[in-house]
């Protein structure tokens, strides 16, 4: 183990991120027999072509097979299933009460409220999937806690249980005192909260690489290895790839934050980095700090830091840092500052965990859409549709984004497909480069004026400035 110099105790596999797989997927990947799915070679048809084997575009094959076994389904995925965020996340299958104020805004109560409802039906729905299907992947209902850990947040936490009562639902979001927070999980930096039943943990990694079992027993092919390279919508629309083509009737792109480079979706998000570091196991250490229930748990910062604990007694910490960046390169994935940023979050927050070796780190891009909430639709001609925007929070949502996606190619008229969330109108963001240059100035602005309120300073004037430039230009995005 290695001791670095910052005092982190990260042990050498922490310090070279990207270099292996998250340790969610190969975990995964050590139960597996069979390697990658060969690539697409050759001229190939397929009534549905989806773009992107996470778990939005397995969720869509899952539900398009439900509905018409005999569709024929086609997954590209130029990695392997699972090798992007969705076998890279933190594993928090969380509910949408907390995000009451932007979706009010957006669709008004009554929409906000259906969208809610929905997806508390996707975090019940996904432990069905794993029950019925054999998929151990550790889903396990807890709630959701959010711990303030600065007073300048006690306000946000107010406003955001307030707004539960206020639909007429306190029970899904109810305020913690200090008292009750620390009973739950006792860190020092927890000075009050609330908590939301709406949340389940799941094993990433065991959940993307099972779903991907599953479709693939229901006959739906996985290319492996192939990135698309290029779109004709058509119909029929055709995806060309190195090393062949794909033609089908309707085409899915669940790209993630990969769709900054698809002209069609680019200015719909941004892309920031979010890293995880992941503790030897210290079941006993949770035991002594009282974090036994598997709670999820998150502080209110932009630049979240989010946090749950794993069924052999590790801590999973995520995110404190980040960049934002105009393409997907190794920033996402080899960036060993973002690392220590998270170490350094976790040693804040549990400081009776200095001698526990942090023994993985990992990160991966997130798609952030204006509006800090996913969209899903059709792009013309009619027959190519989309799930993004997730904004980090994509375990639960693309569930729901599967059963719209596949009701939305199938033609199906369905309740899902009448949710707010379905064909809004488009928000979008600056054109390049104004669009990279202004999001990496405002996402540093915002971790240091966070940072600086954790810290019991006062941010700068122009850090506050920039941290609110998002509200102000009319993104819900960022401090008010
Ligand atoms: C570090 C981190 C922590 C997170 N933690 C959480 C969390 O705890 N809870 C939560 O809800 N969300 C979390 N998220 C977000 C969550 O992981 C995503 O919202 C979710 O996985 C989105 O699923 P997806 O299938 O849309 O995207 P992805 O899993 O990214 O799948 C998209 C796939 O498309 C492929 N692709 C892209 N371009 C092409 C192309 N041209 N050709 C072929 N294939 C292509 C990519 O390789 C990728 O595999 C986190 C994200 C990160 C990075």
């Amino acid at each position: 183990m290695n001791q670095d110099p910052a005092g982190l105790n990260l042990t050498g596999l922490a310090r070279t991120p990207g270099a292996q797989r998250s340790w969610w997927l190969r975990e995964a990947l050590a139960r597996e027999d069979r390697g990658a799915a060969p690539p697409l070679a050759g001229d190939v048809n397929a009534d549905v072509a989806i773009v992107g084997g996470g778990f939005t575009g397995l969720w869509t094959a899952y539900f398009l097979t439900q509905a018409n076994p005999g569709l024929g389904v086609a997954v590209v995925e130029q990695d392997i299933c699972g090798g992007g965020p969705s076998g890279r996340n933190g594993g928090f299958a969380s509910g949408w009460w907390d995000e009451l104020h932007g979706l009010m805004n957006l669709y008004g109560p009554e929409g906000a409220v259906k969208a809610c409802r929905a997806i508390s039906d996707s975090i019940t729905a996904i432990g069905e999937f794993c029950d019925g299907n054999g998929v151990d992947a550790w889903f396990k209902k807890a709630g959701y806690m959010y711990a303030v850990t600065a007073p300048a947040h006690e306000p946000t936490c107010k406003a955001m249980v307030d707004l539960a009562r206020e639909v007429g639902l306190p029970e899904e979001l109810r305020e913690l005192t200090e008292a009750e927070v620390r009973a739950r999980c006792a860190s020092p930096a927890f000075l009050a909260g609330a908590f939301m039943r709406d949340g389940a943990s799941v094993q990433p990694g065991f959940l993307v690489r099972g779903l991907r079992r599953v479709v693939m027993e229901r006959g739906v092919r996985i290319y492996e290895g192939t990135a698309v390279t290029g779109l004709k919508p058509g119909p029929p629309a055709i995806l060309t790839t190195p090393n062949g083509s794909l033609r089908a009737k309707h085409v899915v792109l669940a790209l993630n934050a990969w769709a900054t480079g698809w002209p069609q979706l680019s200015r719909r998000l941004v892309a920031w980095s979010s890293y995880i570091v992941l503790t030897a196991p210290a079941p006993e250490r949770l035991a002594e700090i009282g974090w036994t229930g598997g709670e999820l748990i998150s502080d209110f910062r932009t630049s979240l830091r989010y946090f749950r604990t794993t069924a052999d007694g590790r801590i999973a910490f995520g995110g404190g840092g980040g960049r934002a960046r105009r393409t997907i390169d190794d920033a996402f994935t080899h960036d060993a500052r973002a690392v220590e940023q998270a170490a350094e979050g976790f040693r804040l927050m549990f400081p009776t965990f200095a001698d526990v070796p942090i023994e993985d780190g990992w990160g991966g891009p997130i798609d952030v859409s204006p509006t800090h909430l996913p969209v899903f639709g059709t792009l013309e001609p009619g027959n190519v549709f989309y799930a993004l925007g997730y904004t980090g929070n994509g375990v639960a949502p693309s569930h729901l984004a599967g059963q719209v996606l596949a009701d939305l190619a199938t033609g199906r008229d369905t309740d899902t497909v009448r949710l707010p969330m379905v064909n809004p109108r488009p928000r979008l963001f600056p054109p390049q480069p104004f669009r990279s240059w202004g999001a990496a100035v405002v996402r540093q602005a915002m971790i240091a004026k966070e940072t600086a309120e954790e810290q019991g300073r006062k941010p700068g004037l122009i850090v506050s400035e920039l941290a609110r430039m998002p509200r102000r230009m009319g993104y819900l995005l960022g401090p008010d």
